[in-house]
């Protein structure tokens, strides 16, 4: 479905333009300027966010061919500049985007099942459409786009062909689900469960259940669980809803009465009590594929919503027994010959496909990039429409290569130019051939529907793994620096601390990620690392904090810019500008020194500096910095504002005799969140991003990182008897021992032996025995019975801080964090 433009400005209400326009056709909705693939028919919202304005990418969006523009304001320069665009104003673009999508949703009756929640929601819509999708044509939100963008944007699909709408819906603040009902109009509503804390946008947990209720006011049924106080007492406040739950208690709809986990799989048995019905109870069961309590909880969710639809247990118990663990996110891995390789193998969609393809764009660097695409389903384009689309796209994403597998895939051919190309039938005929065809040094994206098992491709393609990884969610690090943001001024700029490998996270794809996300510097410890980022595609300007005469060369050739703390440092610069590059000019960044004692020039230094920057205008000064030595404790707080107030003096004294004043900053991440006041022009964000925060905000962050390891073997042992070398464990008692695929060679510190540290199997605590050996290392599972060998083992994450590891080394996260050897497989994943 299409509207002309004169629709859509009459439902958004803008002002029209004076000149007369054409007719055109809008057929896609955008926002975001990067990710325009193909500018026909689109419109574009410029909508703003805590730290971006999408006003301010409007010339970007128009070189990229789009011409129409919802915007709040109209600048002079785009008048000259984009002569051919128009632009619509209204009050506030995100209300126009809503507003939209909600008179869209008015055009159609279909029925739309509405899910909101703390967890669940995703897994739960995808569920639904696999267990229902063979009745009826479903349009449902893509991925997890549940937000007061995503939402529209998810509605913004439907279109004539469908029969049912299933959407997620999530808020952050008071006052937003409404407009998410308003958008949805849903006929039924899920309500999955609620967390236990309340977030940042609501003063209790009540008030959270109440806003996420507001989804509901106009249903005609709500399925919940009811043996959650809060959420059952709740409901009671929307009368006019019909309500359908699930408990193990007798008033519940479906009673579940036993639950019976065995290997990898779980047996419910239930009692069914119709709403028609309440006094007929049925006694039904289903067989789960899964023993995860979260996924039970899940999976009788959808249970209940089927048994309503009138679907007959037996095909309910038949389908939920093929369902799979939906994943959610896309996972970045190393694979064979230097690649990487992106598995999204769960399903091929055309608005999957976009965003796997933009995850490519962004984490690709500079690299070749490979796509190995099975045949498109469920799409309402004709085959011929639909692949010549996605060949655009694919000429648009610049790959290089594609491997197509399927039998209609292969119509992209005709569309294709200076591109790679094979296609193979099936997936097993392309697994044949993989060990002979040459990838290397590239990105792979692996993208296929469920029904072509491309996990079978991604087995031979991903390295062999040491199985030990760090996971790196992309996510909570986006999350987080959000929060830090939150402190600051949308002027100040954001200089991120990716030094030491990006505290060990993996330097090349957490500076992709930053730079994505428009921060506007990034510092590195030395010249090697810069070069690193340079060689991986990074365009930002680049601070080297320890530059060494010896990297001069790679430096300048680099563009990367120094610190300079000193004159013996300033004077080898100045020398090696003179000898190789008159009348190039340098930027540099000064550090001052006020109680670090670290870095940094003097009080007593400023004048002859002065005179020597006078003297030298090849210097090009971007900042002034000094940095604080202990922004994290209260305890030094009066010292901590005499730095600030130092290094204020300070610099005044040295830009007297410049002619320009160079960015200031000191704030390190607590400085941030505990001075924001003193942010100047620029911050620098390091642990933080990473998910450490001053105590304040400390409960705001994600985690960021996890190190896994895996259970090699279990062993039981007699009492007596001793563990590992040097026989320093014995066992008191008889034992379950396992050993784990971790040791103090992968950072796994061998004062944790003896029962010092602790890791985390099936949510337990398992302290070390004996001694930590160099691979591995062995702990005490005899309280968790249910441990089998290949099991996970958590070393720190969100099950056990990194805080509580650094406390068992008598450390600090940040050492933790950069031990953790380089051998160690990253793993980065994004949802
Ligand atoms: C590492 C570093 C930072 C970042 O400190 P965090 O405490 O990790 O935020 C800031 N400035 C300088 C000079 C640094 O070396």
């Amino acid at each position: 479905m299409s509207y002309s433009i004169y629709q859509i400005i009459k439902i958004i209400g803008a002002e029209s333009p004076n000149d007369l326009i054409r007719e055109t056709e809008i057929t896609q909705l955008l926002f975001d300027s990067r990710k325009i693939s193909l500018p026909g028919g689109a419109l574009f919202f410029a909508l703003q966010g805590l730290r971006s304005d999408g006003h301010d990418y409007i010339s970007n969006a128009y070189q990229k061919g789009v011409r129409y523009f919802v915007v709040n304001r109209v600048e002079e320069e785009w008048q000259t500049n984009c002569s051919d665009a128009y632009f619509f104003k209204v009050e506030n673009t995100l209300t126009a985007l809503q507003n939209l999508s909600i008179q869209h949703r008015k055009n159609f009756d279909l029925p739309v099942i509405a899910i909101t929640g703390s967890n669940g929601k995703t897994i739960i819509k995808e569920w639904l459409y696999e267990l229902m999708r063979a009745e009826r044509n479903i349009v449902r939100s893509p991925k997890s786009y549940n937000s007061q963008i995503g939402v529209p944007l998810s509605v913004w699909q439907i279109n004539k062909q469908h029969e049912l709408g299933i959407f997620e819906a999530g808020i952050s603040r008071k006052g937003e689900m409404k407009k998410l009902a308003d958008i949805t109009r849903p006929k039924i509503g899920l309500l999955t469960n609620i967390g236990e804390a309340h977030s940042e946008g609501f003063s209790s947990q009540e008030e959270k259940l109440q806003e996420k209720l507001k989804l509901f006011e106009n249903c005609e049924l709500l399925i919940y669980r009811s043996d959650n106080g809060i959420i059952d007492k709740a409901v009671h406040r929307l009368p006019n809803v019909k309500k359908l739950f699930w408990s193990t208690e007798k008033s519940a709809n479906l009673q579940i009465i036993s639950i019976s986990k065995a290997e990898g799989q779980t047996t419910l048995k239930a009692l069914y009590r119709p709403l028609a019905q309440p006094h007929k109870a049925q006694a039904i069961e289903i067989e789960a594929p899964f023993t995860d309590d979260a996924y039970l909880e899940n999976i009788v969710h959808c249970w209940l919503l089927m048994l309503y639809w009138g679907y007959d247990n037996t095909i309910i118990a038949k389908r939920i027994k093929t369902l799979k663990t939906v994943p959610l996110r896309l996972e970045l891995k190393a694979a064979l010959n230097n690649c990487t390789l992106i598995n999204d193998s769960y399903s091929n969609d055309l608005s999957s496909l976009l965003i796997a393809l933009d995850f490519l764009e962004q984490q690709r660097g500079s690299q070749p990039a490979t796509l190995i695409l099975s045949d498109i389903q469920q799409s309402k384009l004709s085959s011929e429409e639909l692949y010549r689309y996605v060949a655009e796209l694919i000429q648009k994403k610049k790959i290089n290569r594609l491997i197509g597998v399927g039998e209609e895939v292969s119509n992209i051919k005709k569309y294709l130019q200076n591109i790679d190309y094979r296609f193979f039938s099936t997936t097993e005929a392309l697994k044949k051939v993989i060990p002979d065809i040459d990838f290397n040094h590239e990105s792979i994206l692996l993208k296929g529907a469920r029904s072509f098992g491309f996990e079978r491709i991604a087995d031979l393609l991903e390295r062999q793994a040491h199985r030990t990884i760090l996971e790196i969610n992309l996510n909570a690090l986006i999350h987080n620096l959000n929060v830090f943001s939150r402190f600051l001024e949308p002027e100040t700029k954001v200089m991120a601390m990716v030094k030491a490998a990006a505290y060990g996270s993996g330097s090349d794809e957490v500076a992709r990620l930053l730079e994505f996300k428009q921060v506007d510097y990034l510092a590195v410890a030395y010249i090697d690392e810069g070069v690193e980022l340079r060689q991986a595609g990074i365009h930002l300007p680049i601070l080297v904090l320890n530059p060494e005469e010896a990297g001069f060369e790679a430096m300048l050739r680099h563009q990367l810019e120094p610190e300079i703390y000193g004159f013996d440092i300033l004077d080898k610069l100045l020398k090696y500008l003179e000898r190789y590059l008159s009348g190039y000019t340098l930027p540099i960044h000064l550090n001052l020194n006020t109680g670090m004692n670290r870095l940094g020039f003097e009080i007593d230094d400023l004048a002859k500096l002065g005179q020597v920057l006078q003297a030298n205008n090849n210097l090009k000064i971007n900042s002034i910095f000094s940095h604080l030595a202990a922004s994290d404790e209260t305890g030094h707080d009066e010292f901590t504002l005499q730095q600030i107030e130092q290094f204020k003096q300070m610099y005044e004294q040295l830009v007297e005799g410049l002619s320009y004043r160079p960015m200031r900053h000191i704030l390190n991440s607590a400085g941030i969140c505990r001075f924001p006041e003193h942010q100047m022009d620029m911050v620098r964000l390091g642990i933080g991003l990473y998910g450490i925060g001053a105590t304040d905000i400390q409960e705001e962050l994600e985690t960021v990182s996890t190190l896994k390891a895996t259970i090699s073997q279990i062993k039981d042992i007699a009492k007596g008897e001793t563990i590992g070398y040097g026989r320093i464990g014995k066992a008191e008692r008889p034992m379950r021992i396992a050993t784990i695929s971790i040791g103090y060679a992968d950072g796994y510190l061998r004062q944790l032996s003896q029962g010092k540290g602790s890791v985390v199997i099936h949510g337990k605590m398992a302290p070390t025995i004996g001694n930590v050996c160099m691979d591995m290392c062995m702990v005490d599972i005899t309280e968790i019975p249910t441990a089998r060998e290949g099991d996970e083992v958590i070393i720190f994450g969100k099950e056990k801080p990194v805080q509580d590891l650094a406390k068992e080394l008598h450390t600090i996260p940040y050492e933790v964090f950069t031990n953790i050897s380089s051998r160690v497989k990253r793993v980065y994943f994004q949802e």
